[in-house]
């Protein structure tokens, strides 16, 4: 069987990858979202597994020591983390996966996982990336400040992905990505093969 495609969506905060996740997972059902551990406590409406598994700062920190996870991060003051187990087990049985994470742990994953197809997510502007901040009202002004200084050191990071997407419109974005999987779905270094196996000619 040929294992899943590995895909990390990173970029700054507030530039998109939610929301173009979302729409990319309606497109295409036959994907998966790894859902991610974190200690930062849950937003409204938020549930435990469905965003992410919502667990404490010393149950993370053993988790680290234990080797749980493939990458993990400190992102605006809170543990981030991906679990080796899952996103193991998901690909060696096909599926295909996102990862969707900060620029920290992708390059985390890129260096375990160098087949992983990278894809930074650009806002088509400095000033649309700090309306969209603004914008979604989850933060207060002093966070909003500090997320786009960290947001504008991130922007400089894009040269070590494989893919560059601009989020200019959802549905664009998501196209894009979508045939990234398709491109990345046809390559013969990840076991793509003539009907017959290539031998029949
Ligand atoms: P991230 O996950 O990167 O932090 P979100 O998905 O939470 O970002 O998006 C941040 C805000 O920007 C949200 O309010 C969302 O509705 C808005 N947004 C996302 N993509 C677009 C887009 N293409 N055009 C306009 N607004 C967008
Ligand atoms: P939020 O708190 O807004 O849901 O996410 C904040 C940031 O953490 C986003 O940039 C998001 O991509 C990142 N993030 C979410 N899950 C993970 C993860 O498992 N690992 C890492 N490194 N970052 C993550």
């Amino acid at each position: 069987m040929v294992e899943g495609i590995l895909l990390v969506i990173s970029g700054p905060s507030g530039v998109g990858k939610g929301t173009v996740c979302r729409y990319l997972l309606e497109i295409r059902k036959a994907l998966k979202l790894s859902v991610s551990t974190t200690t930062r406590p849950p937003r409204q409406g938020e549930q435990e597994g469905k965003e992410y598994h919502f667990t404490t700062p010393s149950r993370f920190k053993a988790m680290i020591k234990e080797g749980f996870f493939l990458e993990w991060a400190v992102v605006h003051d809170h543990y981030y983390g991906t679990r080796s187990d899952a996103v193991r087990e998901l690909l060696s049985s096909g599926q295909d996966l996102i990862l969707e994470i900060d620029i920290q742990g992708a390059e985390q994953v890129k260096e375990k996982v160098p087949e992983a197809a990278s894809i930074f997510l650009a806002p088509p502007s400095m000033a649309a990336l700090e309306e969209r901040i603004t914008g979604r009202g989850t933060e207060d002004s002093d966070r909003i400040g500090r997320r786009l200084d960290t947001a504008r050191r991130e922007m400089k990071a894009y040269d070590r992905y494989d893919y560059l997407v601009v989020n200019d419109t959802v549905e664009k974005a998501a196209g894009l990505i979508d045939s990234i999987i398709d491109a990345e779905k046809c390559k013969v270094s990840r076991g793509a093969r003539p009907p017959g196996g290539g031998g029949e000619c």
